[in-house]
């Protein structure tokens, strides 16, 4: 059992990307949460998933031996962690001496931490010279992160911190249910209408946030890019636009204005569903307001099309001046633990640390110098994450894994759990014996948050310390340490520490000068302040005295001009489109007792006893037309696989779409269905949309 350091130590949830502050206290298996309201982000309230995610610490179900697969019985048993390092270590390399660098792939995790993500990335591309390197965050919110480049120059999901949200005069929601994904971030939505702004909610159900909102649109999925173009043309057409703005301050707006002039209110109902009357209406509440923001979430970004449909919302605010002024914007409501830091600092396909390409000859520079390299020794761009997991058992053939469930998580995942049990050699790090673990041919098994140190970045871009509370359990290594060992078992004696605060103070050289440059920030910094935003530079004279930056773009955008660039985008259909064999849209989401592939949520009591299973939404006519009774099994099935759930019949969601939350392996898993097409920008694989056939019975 762990046993608590202090009496109460300051730290943050394992979980989603709010990061909410919390105190832990207690002895052994008492430990308990207990509330931090002096934090400003979630000011004390917290989830369930926070408030019982001390369950999982002294859990029986915990990893805390090394597991390793036996040739005589091929099951995975107990190993000491000499022998299973050393096997991990030996079939690393035994693949890059057979068959080059490149056959040993890294796939890690928006869950992990700076220092994490950092040395993982660095471990890939120096110790073992492989470019296959990519991580979950790329199914999670890369459509807004390539959006925000194009459009901005600078990728940090909320360019402003929450607290501004209250004080805007308007916002429009789209594709998020912050009611069941982050609660204590809804009220912020609350404080805004208590403040007299309004609330719209995109989105095809009417979730528990939709249900908030002044106005509620809810558009055929798959069709948000064609209701951004139709608001903009809207507002166009009603002289809503912000001609000054316009000129001083962006550019490119005469193509994404004729783009948008192509889809006009009557094409854009037709399109999506959403009435022309609703379109005026919320382009009246976005442009009357002072001030107004878009947010937008996994439900516009999981497409094919993600990033020119983030892109279409980013137009109708510059369009508008809706940007770079105060309690105006756009933002990203990033959705993993770390998933912002988690593409900050390497463990992208493309990406070297400080968000820097890993394609740029400077960038290269600085970063070898930094890991005592040569720039030409550091591998290209790889794959991305579908790509890599589909490439699996190909020319990819072994594979190190941390802080990643993709049995579960990975689109087409019947198909991609095939790839990973064709390897030659899968080593996973993990917590739990999760779905992807249990293929594994050796599991270490790892420290945990509250018994570790590290830093993440929340959905504002503030980067926070989650501090070590409690002691592991003996046999419990934490992921630094993994790194460090094999690093020493293949060569590299130095250069990986396993302790987070030399790993940190290497980051922080390694990001100086780079986009998201955290060189001015420490965690003595990030204890004392609650946090520091990046970009916060040291100011050259050794002080640290930069303040950090919570606000961005109030007087330029991160664009060599300075300008925001509109970019012209157009309308276009789902890779699937519904036909006579499969007529349903099939949509994804989650619950608010599970966290992403469950790995960890399900093993908690309390969580699984409120969300034990997966189920599947629809409308009464679609239940009607399908003979579905309530309770009663539903398959759903598409060109890639069928999935199992139990029916939830309700008028808050379309009649042509059926809804499941993607929580669950098995029969339930609702990634056997869906479509791993890519957006040809972000490579995110379209998770919101399919075309399905929906039965009675298991199929
Ligand atoms: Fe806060 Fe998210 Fe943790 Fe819930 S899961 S307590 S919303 S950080």
């Amino acid at each position: 059992m762990p046993d608590v350091l202090d009496d109460t130590t300051p730290t943050h949830c394992p979980y989603c990307a709010l990061q909410c502050g919390m105190n832990l206290r207690g002895r052994a298996e008492a430990v308990e949460v207990v509330e931090r309201p002096d934090f400003p982000v979630n000011r004390g309230a917290l989830c369930g998933k926070g408030r019982t995610a001390p369950a999982l610490l002294s859990s029986r179900v915990r990893l805390t031996e090394p597991l390793v697969r036996r040739p005589a019985t091929g099951r995975l048993e107990p190993a000491t962690w000499e022998e299973a390092l050393r096997t991990v270590a030996t079939g690393l390399s035994r693949t890059r001496t057979v068959y080059g660098p490149d056959a040993v792939g890294v796939f890690g995790g928006g869950g992990l931490t700076n220092e994490k993500a950092y040395a993982l990335g660095k471990f890939a591309r120096v110790v073992l010279g492989t470019s296959q390197i990519d991580y979950n965050g790329r199914f999670c919110m890369s459509s807004a992160a390539a959006a925000h480049q194009r459009a901005f120059g600078l990728d940090r999901g909320l360019p402003f911190p929450l607290e501004d949200i209250p004080r805007s005069g308007c916002v429009i929601l789209v594709g998020s249910n912050l009611a069941e994904t982050m609660p204590p971030a809804l009220r912020y939505l609350t404080e805004l209408r208590e403040n007299g702004g309004t609330l719209i909610v995109v989105d095809p159900r009417r979730t528990r946030t939709a249900e908030q909102a002044d106005l509620h649109l809810a558009p055929r999925p798959g069709t948000d890019l064609a209701l951004a173009l139709g608001l903009l043309h809207v507002a166009v057409a009603e002289g809503r636009t912000d001609e000054e703005f316009i000129r001083d301050r962006t550019s490119g707006w005469g193509e994404a204005r004729a783009a948008a002039m192509a889809h006009w209110p009557e094409l854009v109902e037709r399109i999506t569903g959403v009435g022309v009357p609703e379109l005026r209406e919320a382009v009246r509440m976005f442009c009357d307001a002072e001030s107004a923001m878009v947010l937008t979430a996994r439900g516009p970004e999981q497409h094919s099309k993600g990033t020119d449909t983030v892109s279409a919302w980013i137009n109708l605010c510059l369009a508008t001046g809706r940007a770079g002024r105060p309690f105006s914007g756009y933002g990203c409501l990033t959705g993993q633990g770390n998933g912002q830091g988690g593409r900050e600092h390497g463990q992208k396909a493309d990406q070297l640390p400080g968000y820097r390409k890993l394609d740029d000859p400077a960038a290269r520079a600085h970063v070898a110098g930094v890991w005592g390299v040569t720039p030409e020794s550091l591998p290209g761009p790889g794959r991305s994450a579908y790509e890599l997991l589909d490439a699996l058992g190909g020319d990819v053939k072994s594979l190190l894994l941390m802080g990643s469930n993709p049995v579960v998580s990975a689109p087409r995942a019947a198909h991609i759990e095939g790839r990973i049990r064709s390897l030659d050699f899968l080593a996973v790090a993990d917590v739990v014996l999760s779905e992807t673990a249990a293929l594994a041919d050796v599991v270490l098994p790892v420290t945990q948050w509250a018994e570790e140190t590290g830093t993440t970045t929340n959905l504002e871009g503030r980067v926070l310390l989650r501090q070590k509370a409690v002691q592991a359990p003996p046999g419990v290594r934490s992921d630094l340490e993994v790194l460090s060992a094999l690093a020493g078992l293949l060569g590299h004696e130095k250069g990986f520490p396993a302790d987070p605060e030399e790993v940190f103070e290497e980051l922080r050289r390694a990001s100086a000068g780079g986009p998201a440059d955290y060189s001015g920030i420490t965690y003595r910094r990030i204890a004392e302040e609650d946090g520091v935003f990046w970009p916060c530079p040291e100011d050259g004279t050794g002080a640290r005295t930069h303040p950090g930056t919570p606000r961005l773009f109030l007087e330029r955008f991160a664009t060599p001009d300075g300008r925001a660039r509109f970019i012209a985008v157009g309308h276009r259909p789902a890779a699937e489109e519904p036909d006579a064999e499969y007529p349903v849209l099939l949509t994804t989401g989650r619950v608010v007792s599970q966290y992403q592939s469950g790995a960890q949520t399900r093993r908690v009591d309390e969580l699984n006893a409120a969300a034990p299973g997966p189920f599947v939404e629809l409308h009464p006519l679609l239940a009607e037309r399908l003979g579905a009774v309530e309770g009663e099994p539903l398959a759903v099935v598409s060109r890639r696989g069928r999935a199992v759930g139990p029916a939830r019949i309700t008028t808050g969601i379309r009649a042509d779409t059926v809804f499941m939350p993607f929580h669950w392996p098995g029969e339930g898993r609702v990634n056997s269905v869906t479509n791993p097409a890519l957006d040809p920008t972000s490579r995110m694989p379209e998770f919101k949309v399919c075309a399905v056939r929906v039965g009675r019975g298991p199929g």
